[in-house]
């Protein structure tokens, strides 16, 4: 979204020319100034840098079914495949270039403080009601960063889900939070990466069948013990600081055979 204040403001010169009249000069328009990031490039395959792994962050909700985005600043195939998703999601001319209208969706679509439309940090924070991003394993930083990643594939999956809301019951969790709600010793929301969500439009399955196209990793619906009431959502396939080698989860047993 931009920034409201920053009006875009045709200044006036008034030069006073030795011997001559009056001339007045308009400058040219401001260039587009986003509360949150602006991208000063068009970007596609071959391009590089910290504004790829912007706008990867952004667009990582738009994965293959079953695939993710790397967040790695480097702008290859999959990056490319994943903004024409977000370009024929959107309704943008699908060229896989990261251009102006993909830019000025991404625009219209982000908070100044780097949240998508309709997601924000205070749904995402601690899980126990005491906000904040601190007390786990991470960094408060790294932590809030990770649950941004989470929040922009929650994007993408409301959006596929037909703009709908989607309430998340449960975001970040200190440790202790995960501890008082009997998670995992190991659980994602620890560190971030994870949403335990709900619908009033979508079945809990039809949530987290479409959630395999959005990036998500971990995925626990209904027949997986204690997710009857919600979609478990997770991105344990980016997350390499917990030690471990995590592989793709899903488990929703009541959605029928091969869930
Ligand atoms: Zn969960």
């Amino acid at each position: 979204m931009r920034v409201n204040t920053l009006k875009r403001v045709a200044v006036a010169f008034a030069l006073a020319l030795p011997g001559a009249a009056i001339a007045t000069v308009v400058a040219a328009p401001a260039a587009h100034a986003d509360g949150c990031y602006t991208w000063n490039r068009n970007l596609y395959q071959g391009r590089s840098g910290d504004d790829v792994r912007q706008l990867q962050i952004r667009v990582a909700g738009w994965s293959a079914y079953g695939g993710i985005v790397r967040i790695d600043g480097i702008y290859g195939p999959e990056t490319a495949a994943a903004v024409r998703r977000f370009q024929s999601a959107y309704g943008l001319r699908v060229d896989g270039v990261a251009g102006p209208q993909t830019f000025n969706k991404l625009y219209q679509l982000q908070d100044n403080d780097c949240t998508p439309a309709h997601f924000s940090y205070g749904e995402l924070d601690d899980g126990c009601g005491r906000g904040g991003w601190s007390g786990g394993p991470l960094s408060a930083t790294q932590t809030k960063a990770n649950a941004v990643r989470t929040m922009w594939k929650l994007e993408a999956l409301r959006r596929s889900l037909g703009d709908k809301p989607l309430y998340v019951t449960s975001g970040f969790r200190d440790t202790s939070c995960n501890r008082q709600v009997g998670g995992a010793a190991n659980s994602q929301h620890l560190y971030g990466y994870a949403a335990d969500v709900v619908s009033r439009t979508s079945s809990l399955c039809r949530v987290a069948q479409s959630a395999r196209s959005h990036g998500f990793s971990g995925i626990y619906g209904p027949g997986y013990p204690g997710h009857d009431n919600h979609v478990h959502l997770d991105s344990r396939r980016e997350n390499n600081s917990d030690g471990l080698t995590n592989r793709t989860s899903w488990s929703a047993p009541d959605c029928g055979v091969g869930n």
